[in-house]
């Protein structure tokens, strides 16, 4: 068997061989108190200095100067020194591997959406683990991914009656979203949206070529997968080159306020695109990474064959450009954004980093600070309340949201970078601190080395 078959072959069985944690897990029922923290609790841009977070069942039961500490409770103590902030979210991965939850869980990365194409094993029996705290990681979710033809190797419905199978065996099966896809007929698009409102599921995704953004918006899609969707779509009637006027562009962020579609922010996965576009160099500097080691042998294997640094032609970096413009101005105007990375799909993006990488090209195209932490926190939060039947509130620090926080050394409203190593982690009030979280790291990354065939 050639050497890449059998590293694939490994990998498939990943979700199942993967070893369990040394010991115990954190006990989750207890009551944790972290004592003089800096909350940042993001529903609006303040810090609560010195304050007492009370967390009970997983969920935040009080937050205040004067809250008193009940007996036995585990005490974490933020020295006056510490902040205290949402979980992120990643609205937009492509991991289905245990593995790839502790990457998030050392990020600061509380919740994932997997976006299409997960292994049937990691939906099944891997995400309800997760969820259930069985085994450490983010809160997991995945969309099925519906397409109309199979040029992109997806599953594919050809009539009405089909989508709406589809519809069906997703639920079943334990997904949260429709993700649609480039070639879906505009009957079975029709279908599907009418069978997935009915059954609760969301639908996300692409631009459909045969329906158009706005008329899958108008039809009730909620979220866009991606910010360059636009320039294949809606901006795309003047030819593959030339990019929208101003005022077009105003429009068109008008009125996606008005309808209010999220948008999900992945300004770095174009970045990294253009970064590595015909340039192999770029792409073994992704490899030599130290967060590169962090990757499952099948994903390096994935990367080594990108075609993207072998890929050339013009307007990439105009398009780059273009869009991180594009997203400063549906910011501006309101759109809700959301973040999402495509990791690791994408040479360089690896699973929990690309997050940190994400929020700091938010940051360098304009967008506050605080506007960029929004896209992993309050916004996430917010698109689930509104769209996602029985949902536990999520993404702010406030009584009554679940327990999923990072505590850092420093203010991530001064300097987002302060979220990269967090000085513990909790998910469903779960506490994870940074020494077992390393430790997480490093058997995870001992056990890929040994694996990789040299
Ligand atoms: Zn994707």
């Amino acid at each position: 068997m050639p050497r890449r078959l059998i590293v694939l072959c490994l990998a498939m069985l990943w979700p199942i061989a993967h070893s369990e944690p040394q010991g115990d897990l954190p006990s989750a029922s207890g009551t944790v108190a972290f004592v003089r923290v800096n909350v940042v609790p993001m529903d609006r841009e303040r810090i609560l200095g010195n304050t007492t977070v009370l967390v009970r069942n997983g969920r935040i039961e009080a937050i205040g100067r004067s809250v008193s500490v009940p007996t036995g409770a585990r005490i974490i103590d933020g020295l006056g020194k510490a902040y205290l902030s949402p979980g992120l979210t990643d609205l937009h991965v492509h991991s289905d591997t245990r593995g790839d939850l502790t990457n998030y869980l050392a990020n600061g990365v509380t919740r994932i959406v997997n976006m299409g194409d997960a292994r049937p094993g990691f939906v099944a029996r891997v995400r309800p683990r997760a969820n259930r705290g069985e085994i450490p990681g983010p809160q997991v979710d995945a969309a099925f991914i519906v397409d109309g033809s199979p040029r992109y190797a997806h599953l594919f419905v050809e009539t009405p009656e089909q989508a709406r199978a589809a519809v069906g065996i997703a639920k079943t099966n334990g997904y949260r979203f429709i993700k649609v896809y480039n070639d879906l007929s505009a009957e079975a698009f029709a279908a599907l949206v009418r069978e997935a409102r009915g059954q609760g599921l969301p639908v996300v995704g692409h631009g459909v070529t045969s329906v158009g953004l706005e008329r899958q918006i108008e039809a009730g899609q909620s979220l866009i997968a991606h910010a360059e969707e636009f320039l294949y779509t809606v901006f795309d009637e003047t030819g593959p080159d030339a990019l929208p006027s101003d005022a077009k562009i105003k429009r068109t962020a008008a009125w996606l306020r008005q309808q209010g579609t999220y948008v999900t922010a992945d300004l770095s996965t174009y970045a990294t695109i253009a970064a590595q576009w015909g340039r192999p160099d770029v792409l073994a500097s992704y490899l030599d990474a130290p967060e590169a080691h962090m990757l499952t042998p099948e994903q390096r294997v994935a990367w080594e064959n990108s075609g993207y640094a072998k890929r050339t032609g013009p307007g990439i970096e105009d398009n780059r450009r273009f869009l991180a413009d594009f997203i400063k101005t549906l910011n501006d105007s309101g759109v809700p954004l959301v973040m999402g990375t495509d990791a690791p799909s994408i040479p360089g993006l690896v699973p929990g980093f690309a997050v940190h990488d994400n929020l700091r090209a938010l940051h360098d195209a304009g967008l506050t600070r605080y506007q960029s932490l929004s896209t992993a926190t309050t916004q996430p939060g917010a698109f689930f309340r509104q769209h996602v039947p029985d949902i536990e509130p999520f993404g702010t620090v406030e009584v009554g949201s679940r327990a999923d926080l990072v505590l850092s050394a420093g203010n991530p409203l001064e300097d987002l970078s302060r979220l990269r190593e967090p000085q513990g982690v909790m998910v469903s009030g779960r506490w994870y601190p940074a020494e077992e979280l390393r430790a997480m790291s490093r058997a995870l990354m001992d056990e890929y080395a040994g694996s990789v065939p040299r």
